[in-house]
């Protein structure tokens, strides 16, 4: 799989957790310029893809979940990475369904009930070529020169230009040490505000009001699944532009917002 893609300079789209959530995408993408098509049914569904002349679609990650058509979604990134348009990174909602999908044992929470009720509609062939897409994503990938990077949940400076299973986990997970707050969700620590390297890292997986800037990163998850926005930046213009969610697919279990940072995150339960 490959991280390193530092002689493309875009331009890029990049865009944030989708989590199923089909009909906001196509018109994110219709914003942006692409013409997108979803059509057919069963083992003749597909999507079909054209891109602004020279750019690219980058994904964070978080296809699935919580959304009412993840196979939608599935098809539109794996249409862009068969045509040479898209690149993705995996999210843990990703890699969790990719667990399900070769047959291990994942408890079927978090959204993750509504991907396998909607692919239970999906014919073998659509299974296993989600599967194979999956598997070869990248945990992140190091774009433009090395002046972006790209990785589901976070990244650290020094994690960039090698690979190491802590920084799958980081990238992936963020920054969490395994306790959980009083409701039982993993505690994230603000990893962003200790960022000081020179490389802009875009992500996802923590939802927010509206993507800003802050200590060289930005979050580009605004909570689509939960009645917010889908939203992606345009690089290098540094243009942001997001799309209202059509209504609320899920609920969330915790407020939006940055997680504190480590000194000041609650105590564990
Ligand atoms: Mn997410």
């Amino acid at each position: 799989m490959t991280f390193d893609l530092r002689h493309m300079s875009g331009p890029f789209d990049i865009v944030g957790d989708v989590h199923g959530c089909a009909d906001e995408l196509l018109a994110l993408l219709a914003r942006l310029g692409y013409e997108v098509a979803v059509e057919g049914t069963g083992e003749r569904r597909g999507a079909r893809i054209a891109a602004p002349h020279g750019r690219h679609l980058v994904f964070v990650g978080d296809f699935v979940d919580r959304g009412p058509a993840s196979p939608d979604v599935l098809r539109i990134a794996m249409a862009a990475d068969a045509a040479g348009l898209g690149y993705a990174v995996i999210g843990n909602h990703d890699d969790k369904f990719r667990r399900w999908l070769k047959g291990s044992a994942v408890k079927i929470s978090h959204g993750l009930e509504q991907t396998v009720a909607q692919m239970a509609g999906e014919p073998a062939s659509f299974h296993a070529g989600v599967r194979a897409y999956l598997e070869r994503l990248p945990y992140y990938l190091w774009l433009d020169g090395g002046a972006l990077a790209v990785a589901h949940a976070g990244f650290r400076q020094e994690m960039l230009g090698r690979t190491s299973g802590a920084a799958r986990a980081f990238a992936v997970y963020g920054d969490t040490d395994g306790k959980r707050d009083e409701s039982g969700l993993t505690i994230r620590y603000d990893w962003a505000s200790a960022h000081t390297g020179q490389t802009r890292i875009v992500y996802g997986h923590t939802p927010i009001e509206q993507a800003e800037w802050r200590f060289n990163t930005l979050c580009l998850d605004t909570g689509c699944c939960f009645g917010g926005a889908l939203t992606a930046l345009r690089w290098p213009e540094n243009e942001i532009v997001y799309v209202p969610a059509r209504r609320t697919y899920a609920v969330r279990g915790r407020p939006f917002g940055h997680p504190p940072p480590r000194e000041a995150a609650p105590a564990p339960a």
